[in-house]
């Protein structure tokens, strides 16, 4: 897939084809080979050095993506210590019949059953690689994002009475410990632990199409790198910086400093070849700065607000659908609007301009 010239994405080109590994003169080699430095690349990459896997992640950027920049709330129940230590009973059950009620369909129930059986497994998992939670919860029941000193809060509609079942509501928002907007802590955590871990890093560089053998498996990577410590390293990582500290302020500038930073890359970079010989994972994160992808699958939202990192082009959506991948779900873009008070929300319902009701 091609991208016209006025979009700032990253142009992801058809995959190479060698008949076999050693037909190539490799620049790098692992055993997994991580595209993204996300909080999912960074999961994806403790999991497989956890496994005794060489581990090898690259990012376009510095690693972090939107994962850096969000509140850092992670959604968990059915019995965390904390939901326990605040006086909450939770249980895996109440937890999947709220988010089947709340995602109507959205994902299966078997998938919506395990992301509810394993969450305090979850949580547990991020505590020992180094994020800490914990369970004061901010007064006044709801809130859009708890204030510095509060973790645990009804991130969701749980106080709704039409989503009660037999237990009384539990606040499932983990927010991680830190002060701010946490999504930098946890994800600086995820990363430490990465390091700890022993896996290794490429910075600045971007795949930019895979390489397929004869029987049609993907066995590496070509990644875009810029030098190491160069000027234009350097300003390609204060683009990036600015781009996204200044996306909500003057989105029309940002767009320009992300083809500014498409520009760099067309001529700075040089590719260098890895080879992965168990495996490539994509999580180069969403796409809401594609807007080919935005109007191909979720029209509706092409004039919404758009948040994330300069790296939310779909690289990776890209890189799938050139060696035979499907998407689904794309339709599916989580977009917020937050109304004031909070604590008003699940007390109301809103209407549109006809009186309709179409929210809770
Ligand atoms: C403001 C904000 C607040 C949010 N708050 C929350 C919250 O509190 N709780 C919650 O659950 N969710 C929240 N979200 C959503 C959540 O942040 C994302 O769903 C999640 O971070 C996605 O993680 P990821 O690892 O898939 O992608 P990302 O974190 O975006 O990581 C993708 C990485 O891939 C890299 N990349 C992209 N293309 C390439 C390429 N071609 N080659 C190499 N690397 C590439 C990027 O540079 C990036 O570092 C929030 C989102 C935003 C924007």
């Amino acid at each position: 897939m091609t991208m016209s010239d006025n979009i700032p994405s990253t142009l992801i080109q058809a995959p190479l084809h060698v008949a076999e590994s050693s037909a190539l003169e490799w620049d790098e080699h692992c055993d997994v080979l991580i595209i993204g430095w996300g909080a999912a690349g960074a999961c994806a990459a403790l999991e497989a050095r956890a496994n005794g896997a060489d581990v090898l992640i690259a990012d376009r950027f510095t690693g972090g993506g939107a994962s850096a920049m969000s509140g850092g709330v992670v959604y968990a129940g059915g019995g965390t210590r904390h939901q326990q230590a605040a006086g909450f009973s939770d249980t895996p059950e109440a937890m999947f019949d709220y988010l089947k009620h709340e995602t109507q369909g959205v994902i299966s129930d078997e998938t919506l059953r395990r992301f509810c059986d394993e969450s305090v497994s979850n949580l547990d998992w991020l505590e020992n690689h180094g994020a800490s939670y914990a369970h004061q919860m901010p007064p006044g029941g709801k809130t859009s994002y708890p204030s510095d000193g509060y973790f645990l809060y009804y991130s969701g509609n749980e106080l709704v009475p039409e989503h009660g079942g037999p237990l009384p509501p539990a606040p499932r928002g983990h927010r991680t410990v830190g002060k701010g907007q946490c999504g930098a802590v946890l994800y600086s955590h995820l990363k430490a632990a990465c390091l700890r871990a022993g896996a290794r890093s490429l910075l600045q560089a971007a795949a930019k199409r895979l390489v397929v053998d004869a029987q049609g498996r993907v066995i590496g990577a070509e990644l875009w790198c810029l030098p190491p410590d160069s000027p234009q390293a350097k300003l390609h990582a204060r683009l990036a910086a600015r781009a996204e500290r200044l996306q909500n302020f003057a989105p029309g500038y940002c767009r320009n400093l992300r083809k500014r930073i498409c520009q760099l890359e067309r001529d700075f970079a040089r590719p260098r070849l890895v080879h992965a010989r168990n495996g490539v994972i994509l999580s180069t994160g969403g796409f809401i700065f594609n807007r080919e992808l935005i109007k191909q699958h979720a029209p509706k939202f092409q004039r919404n607000f758009k948040v994330g990192t300069a790296g939310c082009d779909g690289s990776g959506l890209r890189l799938g659908a050139s060696v035979g991948g499907q998407g689904v779900g794309l339709e599916r873009v989580s977009a917020w609007r937050f109304i004031n008070p909070p604590y008003s929300w699940h007390k109301g319902i809103v209407v549109n301009r006809e009186g309709q009701r179409f929210c809770n």
